[in-house]
């Protein structure tokens, strides 16, 4: 059996969660992400193709083209069948649903499945997936549930499936009010949703291995910072990464997002994966690096990725630069 839950990818969109993984990135092991089609259960479609979709997914509904067969990723342009997509089999049983037979699909001109589909056309790295029928529906309707929310509702929640508000702040610690002029490594913090990045990831940080929890305890002042020598530089080259602006050499895809109290990205760094798309922003894949040259670094839980809002994440970045 395996375990089935949905979560926002970074298409936007919610994908299927599969023992953990995303189901996307199974079916579309080792192609460019952002070139593959995503799911229908995403905000922004007319009015009822995301609930239709739950229902076919459910059994409720029959599927596309054959009555068994439920398209799971469609185009992301136009969501339309017609530019080919996935689908597979999906039988809904009184106590397990079961989806098999993953196929890369086109709308079908002939009533025969079989005749439908070439050898070439199946995707054997996923074999057949068998759910617990009450954990499936569940979070099919927990996703029901949020797309169907009113627009405020969904800006106001601060609920983790929800789009985060990624802030760049001044965060001074009663310690520092203590003294005469406030440190300048500890002027900026990143903040999300209010709650400093910082301690986000020490709550998180239960689930590195080996040395990475104690690595990342030292790990806690922003690369963005206000003071006016050498390190301001790494803290603009980092606001630039994120606004997708050049690539880190050392690290490809991932930005710098916090260090040690040198501000010194060499001597170790707290990382994340950030994929920029049409409207959003998602950092993704947390990782700790010692100092030097590490290699992969200790990898937070994958769960934990933060979705923004991308005009807003964007104009935080810019307001601190102009004062950098
Ligand atoms: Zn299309």
């Amino acid at each position: 059996m395996n375990r089935f839950d949905l979560r926002p990818d970074p298409s936007g969109g919610f994908d299927f969660l599969v023992d953990g993984r995303f189901l996307r990135e199974l079916v579309f092991e080792g192609e460019d992400m952002q070139e593959c089609e995503v799911s229908l259960l995403r905000r922004g479609l007319p009015s009822g193709v995301a609930r239709e979709q739950i229902r076919r997914l459910k059994g409720e509904l029959p599927g596309q083209f054959f009555p068994e067969r439920v398209w799971l990723y469609f185009c992301e342009e136009c969501y339309d069948e017609g530019c080919g997509g996935i689908s597979a089999r999906v039988q809904v049983g009184s106590e397990r649903v079961v989806w098999s037979d993953f196929r890369h699909d086109s709308p079908s001109d002939t009533d025969d499945e079989a005749a439908h589909f070439d050898d070439e056309d199946a995707i054997p790295a996923v074999g057949t997936l068998v759910f617990d029928r009450v954990e499936y529906e569940a979070a099919l309707d927990r996703v029901a549930e949020q797309l169907g929310r009113s627009f405020v509702a969904f800006w106001r929640s601060t609920d983790a499936l929800n789009q985060a508000t990624l802030g760049l702040e001044r965060v001074v610690s009663r310690r520092q009010l203590r003294k005469r002029s406030p440190d300048p490594r500890e002027g900026l913090q990143w903040t999300v949703n209010g709650r400093p990045l910082a301690r986000l990831l020490s709550d998180a940080a239960g689930t590195l291995s080996r040395t990475g929890p104690g690595l990342q305890s030292d790990l806690r002042f922003s690369v963005v910072q206000e003071c006016r020598d050498s390190s301001a530089e790494v803290g603009r080259n980092a606001i630039r990464l994120l606004l997708g602006e050049g690539t880190w050499e050392e690290l490809p895809g991932r930005v710098p997002l916090l260090v040690g109290e040198g501000l010194d990205v060499a001597c170790g760094s707290i990382t994340a994966h950030v994929d920029r798309l049409d409207s959003i922003v998602v950092w993704s894949g947390f990782r700790v690096h010692g100092a030097g040259p590490e290699g992969d670094g200790h990898p937070y839980d994958r769960k934990l990725t933060f979705t923004f809002d991308r005009r807003q994440h964007d104009e935080t970045l810019r307001r601190v630069v102009e004062r950098i």
